[in-house]
């Protein structure tokens, strides 16, 4: 720290992100990207693209707006784009909640940085034992509230039933769902929008469209609200999203075909190495996401973490409580998943013959 900082943010804790190596000698399932590259267009598009970078981007982002409302069937006046949705979580933060807000201690671990960064007031509401949210907690809590849907790092998914309660019983105060992991096998509450004014519905393209290098990300909400964002946007940096990354944006939307594959191909990975660890005795929660959140009985998240990182595999694990025995595994490719399972089988006999 220099002596320049400012005082504000002298006990500031940063976010930090997952390991991201510059030699690719891991097999990384740490930071939930999708093992698949995107489809060729995507490549064809930026390439194309190229050529007008002398010019800055249009900063409404109109043809992809239009592209995602027609796309979601909603009005182009209910949507932002952002540089990944970690930059709209920014925005809906200082835009919305200045009178604090509400969030489960186990999720994403950016709610709390953005919260200290904006001087804001927050709660974190414990989640229940077996690490499920509890519906009730979120019901008329006077407050705003934020909710990855489904939940990270558990991947355990609430139903639109129990998000619209949490939406009607708070009429006065954004509802932001974080709607990062919902492709593999949630529902989006995009629809409930039209409904409710305050639900906040944030996406990104980083997971289900394989897209996490090109830094894209989008918000529908009820038209008030996407002005109120559209003002964070305005006053801190019009430009947020580069014109090839809203080229690659629009393409992207034109390939569902390629991308419901691979959205099964995943899912069908992770039934798989879920059984193939619990058959090991892991305990691993249900999750709905593009990731596997379990822990094993005889190691330690640490232990585990660090022996198959020595494997040439990188998996998550915080040093948290109630959280730091468990392990988030992202689901790779059915070959990569193979690589884990024998690499943890090999560690776990290990400890045994100790
Ligand atoms: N929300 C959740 C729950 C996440 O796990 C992530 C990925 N780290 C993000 C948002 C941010 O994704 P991006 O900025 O790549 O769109």
């Amino acid at each position: 720290m220099s002596r320049y900082l400012s005082d504000r943010f002298s006990s500031l804790d940063a976010y930090v992100p997952g390991e991201q190596p510059s030699e690719m000698k891991y097999i990384k399932l740490n930071t939930n990207e999708s093992p698949f590259p995107p489809p060729e267009t995507i490549a064809s598009v930026a390439h194309a693209g190229a050529g007008k970078l002398n010019l800055y981007p249009n900063p409404d982002g109109v043809r992809l707006i239009n592209r995602l409302a027609e796309f979601y069937e909603v009005k182009p006046e209910n949507v932002i784009i952002g540089n990944g949705s970690d930059e709209l979580l920014a925005f809906a933060f200082l835009a919305f909640f200045d009178a604090g807000v509400v969030f489960p201690d186990i999720t994403y671990g950016f709610y709390p940085v953005y919260a200290e960064l904006y001087d804001i007031s927050y709660k974190e509401i414990p989640v229940l034992d077996d690490l499920m949210i509890n519906v009730e907690d979120y019901c008329s809590v006077d407050s705003n509230i934020v909710i990855a849907n489904p939940n990270a790092p558990t991947g355990i998914l609430l139903g639109l039933d129990e998000i619209e309660k949490i939406a009607q019983s708070n009429p006065d105060h954004i509802i932001v769902i974080d709607e990062a992991y919902v492709d593999f096998g949630g529902k989006s509450a995009i629809p409930l929008t039209n409904k409710y004014d305050n639900l906040l519905i944030i996406h990104t393209y980083s997971k289900s469209r394989s897209m996490a290098g090109a830094r894209l990300g989008f918000a529908v909400s009820s038209e008030p609200v996407i002005e109120d964002m559209n003002k964070m946007k305005y006053s801190f940096n019009p430009y947020n999203v580069n014109s090839l990354t809203q080229l690659m944006g629009v393409a992207a939307l034109d390939e569902e075909a390629y991308y419901s594959e691979k959205r099964r191909e995943i899912i069908s990975n992770r039934e798989y190495t879920a059984k193939k660890l619990k058959e090991l005795g892991f305990s691993i929660t249900d999750s709905c996401a593009n990731f596997l959140f379990g822990k094993h009985p005889g190691i330690g998240g640490f232990e585990l973490y660090s022996k198959l990182k020595d494997k040439g595999i990188l998996v998550r694990q915080w040093n948290k409580p109630r959280i730091s025995d468990y392990l988030r595994i992202t689901i790779g490719t059915k070959e990569q998943m193979d690589a884990l399972i024998s690499a943890v089988k090999e560690i776990l006999d290990k400890g045994e013959n100790r």
